[in-house]
């Protein structure tokens, strides 16, 4: 078999050329023709469709993007017990394999890239540029992680000594269940998947219930590509269903991105060992977030404006990255804010689909309810410096108008909570040792930024901060597989590090053979 080329980032599409922006109206438009859509679940062979989730445009609520049954017990179980079929099919074929069957499946998904990344601007209300990165980085994933296992297949070398061999082998764990959020439909389903598949692992994959669609588009492309049915099943629901997959006794490793306490359900669940469990669990856990970014007196304020203000709107604030908190010396704070809100009132509020989008709709009505009663504590006690206020909202499709709020009360709520919403608070500080005390005292750490021209602040920021990802003198969203392994500390996560060289670790077990080198028979 041949060696499968080096790993290289899938370009995102250049949104300035007609032609691409074509191509991505000729994707929504095949998909628009065919709405509403079915999500079944899948196990096996077996697809059993349902209407009990109906998932719909965030821009524009009345417009069914599919629908899509709720898991039972029985089905949870179904699915962990032909995943256990599909596991001893699946680990019987080689690494280098398995890595075949993802590298298909990503390039099944960079064939239809356009109508992908058009199911998540409709069923996620993703702005295109951010849709099309979604899938990119589902690219990215299957791509990296498949390298990554043949590499793993090697196992590593030990120390040896005369009339003994010594070995180190990685093997996988038995059956992962990836449970995902709404916010990457695509890529964190994808990028969580393969890893489990890329290790030899089976995989029970349940969506989140606002992206059904987007879930079962993902399991297709990877059953085309040749992943064996029984080794990739789908179940669809909320809550509930996640609940049940998790406890499942045969369910070896929990695969999880979502909120924190979701998390912590998780990660107590984990720890106990019910009837029928023959192996610890271990659960992968990628959580909430409060992220936050300094900027220091002798900052580039220009350059830093757009970074700022991309960090905290893009998505309508709707990525676990996203900037909620902007702490500013005390020394140019007034400055910073006139420019922040320059820029946030041009900001393009639509629907995604319009390309000069940049906050779109908040997935549900939920989430807007959260980020007004948000808006409306900070206002509070603070200044709304943007025009728009909390309320300000069209009649159709879940907007929230962006809003940055200065001098918030520093018990409020709004400055510890996550809130994933278009709203920005602004905090004057009158050092860098202050704004990293704040930030320390979060139980939050998965990104934070950093702007500041001088070197020794930022190895004493780099030395203080708790983030798992700090991004100095740009934006702090956007990681890419590979180059910057992605995930948090403390309530945001166990440190795994998604698209990093260790991610895989956390899917496989360690075996250690120690031969004596006495002469065997040939085998
Ligand atoms: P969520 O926790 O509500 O749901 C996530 C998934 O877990 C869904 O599939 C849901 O159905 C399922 N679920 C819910 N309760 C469960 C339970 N008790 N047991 C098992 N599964 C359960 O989160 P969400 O609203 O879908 O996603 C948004 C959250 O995800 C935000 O907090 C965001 O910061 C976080 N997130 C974190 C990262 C990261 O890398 N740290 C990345 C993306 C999103």
């Amino acid at each position: 078999m041949t060696e499968l080329p080096p790993f290289h980032n899938e370009p995102v599409l250049d949104l300035t050329q007609a032609a691409n922006r074509d191509k991505l109206r000729e994707g929504l438009a095949w998909v628009d023709e065919r709405l509403p859509l079915s999500a079944p679940i899948w196990i096996g062979e077996e697809r059993r469709g349902g209407q009990r989730i109906v998932s719909t445009d965030p821009a524009d609520p009345e417009r069914t993007i599919a629908t899509a049954p709720i898991a039972t017990a029985a089905e949870v179980t179904a699915a962990v017990r032909t995943a256990e079929r599909g596991y001893r099919q699946w680990a019987a074929v080689t690494a280098r394999e398995r890595a075949v069957v993802l590298s298909r499946a990503a390039a099944w998904l960079r064939e239809r890239r356009a109508t992908v990344a058009a199911l998540c601007v409709r069923e996620a209300g993703k702005p295109w540029a951010l849709a099309d990165a979604d899938v990119c980085q589902a690219i990215d994933f299957l791509e990296f992680y498949a390298r990554g296992a043949v590499a793993l297949g090697r196992g590593r070398a030990l120390f040896q000594v005369p009339g003994e061999r010594n070995s180190l082998h990685y093997v996988p764990r038995g059956i992962v269940a990836a449970i995902a959020p709404w916010n990457y439909p695509i890529a964190i389903p994808a990028g969580m998947i393969a890893a489990g598949l890329a290790t030899g692992n089976a995989v029970v994959f349940k969506p989140a219930a606002q992206t059904p669609l987007c879930g079962f588009v993902l399991v297709e492309a990877l059953r085309d590509a040749g992943v064996p049915p029984d080794a990739l099943g789908l179940l669809q629901g909320g809550a509930e269903t996640g609940a049940a997959l998790a406890r499942e006794p045969r369910v070896a490793t929990i695969a999880f991105t979502g909120s924190s306490p979701t998390g912590l359900d998780i990660l107590a669940a984990t720890g106990t060992v019910v009837p029928g469990q023959r192996q610890l669990k271990r659960a992968i856990v990628d959580m909430g977030a409060k992220n936050c970014i300094i900027v220091d007196q002798d900052a580039d304020l220009e350059g830093a404006i757009e970074p700022i203000v991309h960090s905290a709107f893009a998505y309508a604030g709707q990525k676990c990255s996203t900037a909620s908190r902007l702490l500013v010396h005390e020394a140019v704070a007034g400055e910073l804010i006139d420019r922040v809100v320059a820029a946030v009132e041009a900001l393009e509020v639509g629907p995604p689909e319009a390309f000069d989008t940049v906050v779109g709709p908040v997935i549900d009505r939920r989430a807007q309810a959260r980020v007004v009663h948000y808006a409306r504590q900070a206002a509070a006690s603070g200044n709304v410096v943007t025009r728009r206020l909390p309320d300000e909202r069209p009649e159709r499709g879940w907007y929230c108008p962006p809003i940055v709020i200065a001098d918030v009360d520093p018990r409020a709520a709004v400055l510890r909570d996550e809130v994933l919403g278009p709203l920005l608070t602004i905090e004057r500080v009158p050092s860098i040792d202050d704004a990293c005390r704040r930030i320390d005292a979060l139980p939050y750490a998965l990104t934070g930024g950093l702007f500041s021209r001088s070197q020794a602040t930022i190895e004493h920021v780099v030395a203080r901060t708790p983030v798992g990802n700090l991004y100095v003198n740009r934006a702090i969203t956007g990681a890419v597989v590979g180059r910057q392994p992605f995930g948090g500390n403390r309530l945001s996560g166990t440190g795994t590090k998604a698209g990093g060289p260790d991610y895989l670790l956390h899917f496989v077990e360690p075996l250690v053979v120690t031969e004596s080198a006495m002469p065997t028979q040939p085998a």
